[in-house]
């Protein structure tokens, strides 16, 4: 009996609200309390909705079509895409064992203002009503008028589930350091900084052939602070956060590739390279921090991230295929605590292609047609990594 108190404790109902869109109602939902705030999971909205529910990345994301807007969640993100834009919905999601749960009011208000509606909230009721002569809301209208002929109706079904089964995730591409930020600089002057960026287009340019969609953190020579690079991620609701960088040794015979994610570091030379690329935070306008050895106990909570086990085997896979193509030994993939992966809501790793300040190494990468076979063998590696989780 008390093993049954115990399973029913931990859900706590609240009332039940009637769904109201355009005057139609739409059916109910049933909130779950968390923390004093009601969340609905993925399932209601689907039921309320158009019925249908798809996994851009399984496991990561949920897409939903609601009332004729594509709505992307991402797991214990605050933010929510409607119809491409994101919006902050002021508490991030929850991971439940049947799927997300969605923080109601954030989510109604959310998609009201995506859809050029306005809210009415009250405790047995949500209505959604068209704002009168907003151009979305007429847009709407049009879109959805039954004078269309059934031959562009067709087309257009047939354009959005072509969307649908093409959809392969956005991926964020970090070119590491940038403007007063030189990063590394190599034996013969080469600076880190002008190495990340034409490898990080050319992954970008890789991955579009390969279906994802893929954003660069800068595309110029800009000094660009570690967490607005996260922030930039998030707020896309990226699929996959790849930074981009140059290793550095005071030893000039330290050689190889190796893949990191977000983890305390059980080596001190894994802990050496976090506190290298950590260095770029003393350069910002407002350090949060003038030691770098400090970070290491702000971030010691990240051992439980919700991805970090995806994050390790992406590091494996990329490592492994980039090594592989360039010749470079496969130093093996490691967890430390790099500043520019706290506080990602995806998988997220930080790719060192090899080591700048080794003389060979530095000529290797500062060819264009490596940097090629770089970002080439760093794509396949993502391909690779999201054929492994679909499974
Ligand atoms: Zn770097």
């Amino acid at each position: 009996m008390k093993i049954f108190l115990i399973f029913f404790a931990s859900y706590v109902f609240g009332s039940t609200l009637v769904v109201i869109y355009d005057g139609v109602s739409k059916g109910t939902v049933e909130p779950i309390i968390v923390n004093n705030f009601r969340y609905i999971g993925t399932d209601q909205i689907v039921r309320i909705g158009d019925g249908k529910r798809y996994y851009a990345t399984k496991k990561f994301k949920e897409s939903v079509r609601l009332w004729g807007s594509r709505v992307v969640f991402s797991p214990e993100n605050p933010y929510v895409v409607i119809d491409g834009t994101p919006y902050n919905m002021g508490l991030p999601t929850k991971l439940d064992r049947k799927g997300l749960l969605v923080p109601l009011e954030g989510f109604f208000k959310s998609f009201a203002a995506a859809t050029g509606h306005s809210i009415e909230l009250t405790d047995s009721s949500i209505e959604l009503s068209i704002t009168e002569g907003t151009s979305e809301s007429a847009y709407n209208k049009i879109d959805e008028s039954p004078s269309e002929s059934p031959k562009s109706q067709l087309l257009e079904r047939k354009r959005k589930s072509e969307e649908e089964t093409k959809y392969k995730g956005v991926i964020v591409i970090d070119a590491g350091h940038g403007g007063k930020d030189p990063g590394a600089i190599g034996p013969s002057g080469i600076r880190e900084k002008d190495i990340t960026l034409p490898i990080a287009k050319y992954l970008r340019d890789e991955l579009k052939l390969l279906g994802f969609d893929a954003k660069l953190t800068r595309y110029s020579d800009v000094f660009i602070p570690l967490s607005k690079r996260t922030e930039i991620a998030n707020k896309l609701n990226a699929d996959m956060f790849i930074s981009i960088h140059c290793n550095a040794s005071k030893k000039s015979s330290s050689n190889g590739t190796q893949v990191f994610y977000l983890s305390p570091a059980r080596t001190d030379e894994a802990r050496a390279t976090a506190a290298l690329e950590n260095q770029s935070l003393l350069l910002e306008d407002e350090p949060i921090i003038d030691n770098i050895d400090e970070l290491q106990y702000i971030m010691a909570d990240i051992a439980q991230s919700a991805h970090q086990r995806e994050s390790s085997i992406l590091a494996y896979i990329v490592e492994q295929n980039l090594a592989d193509s360039i010749g470079t030994i496969a130093r093996g993939p490691a967890g430390a605590g790099f500043y520019v992966l706290y506080g990602t809501y995806m998988p997220a790793i930080l790719v060192e292609t090899a080591f700048i300040s080794n003389p060979d190494e530095e000529k290797m990468i500062a060819l264009p047609k490596n940097q090629k076979k770089i970002a080439k063998a760093i794509a396949a590696g993502i391909a690779q990594f999201v054929e492994n989780i679909k499974q």
